[in-house]
């Protein structure tokens, strides 16, 4: 069993409270209308068309294609952006400690840590270019859920839905719990490890290691970079990847290797 990462204590309070803040920002009654209104023009410009199983991808590419032209995919750029730059913020802060107390061979003092902390006006060099790309990856997160949408909106063509149940299914979508949750703990893992990897390369330490949660969910993906020898810090890990995330949802950590302690 691989030692303990000290953001662990932390990581998924802190990705629990900003799901919150992306359902409650995109599932907002105004953006649930735009999308209800998208719908509304789509219906009446396709005359009601429904998608076969011969037209099916098309016209779910067509539709997707349809929401962004009409504003949708920009209105959840924009509602998103401020959040991952926070969560970038709070997982950066959450890294820095973490890795200074995984120096020390210590687990960390979370007391008090309430999440939701996002330190704002932080300088480190690689927070502000995780921040720099908090845009790109919000238009990333954006894409998936238009196609979710899309999806979602080509199901109750099929079922002759009536708008009543075309508006809960947006909500529903855009207030979907495990997806937020999904992309905030990728995030903070994001800016966690970024946060280690220049906290060692500061503190001069030489290898690190790819640790896992320990928990109950399966990082396949991650087992080849957990399981390998130490590798020297600032190098990449068996899959080609400098550090986690490597999948959605990883909650892999980067840890000081066994030498660090060695030598201590
Ligand atoms: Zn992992």
């Amino acid at each position: 069993m691989s030692p303990a990462w000290p953001g662990h204590s932390v990581d998924q309070r802190a990705a629990a409270y900003w799901a919150r803040q992306i359902t409650a920002a995109l599932g907002a009654n105004l953006i649930v209308q735009e999308v209800v209104a998208a719908w509304k023009n789509w219906q009446a410009s396709s005359r009601g068309q429904q998608p076969d199983a011969a037209t099916g991808s098309t016209y779910l590419t067509a539709l997707a294609a349809y929401l962004t032209a009409h504003g949708v995919t920009a209105l959840l750029i924009g509602r998103l952006t401020p959040i991952v730059s926070d969560i970038y913020a709070e997982g950066y802060a959450i890294g820095t400690k973490g890795a200074t107390a995984a120096v020390h061979g210590a687990a960390g003092d979370w007391e008090g840590w309430e999440p939701g902390n996002a330190p704002q006006g932080a300088t480190a060099p690689a927070l502000t270019a995780l921040q720099a790309n908090a845009g790109t990856e919000a238009r990333g997160m954006a894409e998936t859920r238009t196609m979710a949408l899309a999806r979602l909106l080509a199901g109750a063509a099929v079922n002759g839905d009536n708008l009543g149940q075309v508006t809960a299914l947006i909500q529903g979508q855009l207030g979907d719990d495990s997806a937020a949750n999904q992309v905030s703990m990728t995030e903070l893992t994001r800016a966690q490890s970024a946060a280690a990897a220049a906290h060692y390369q500061s503190a001069g330490v030489q290898t690190q290691i790819w640790v896992s949660a320990n928990d109950d969910r399966v990082c396949p993906l991650c087992d080849e970079n957990a399981k390998s020898d130490p590798v020297p810090v600032g190098m990449p890990f068996p899959t080609g990847d400098l550090r986690p995330p490597i999948h959605p949802g990883d909650r892999c950590a980067l840890m000081p290797g066994p030498d660090h302690y060695d030598a201590g």
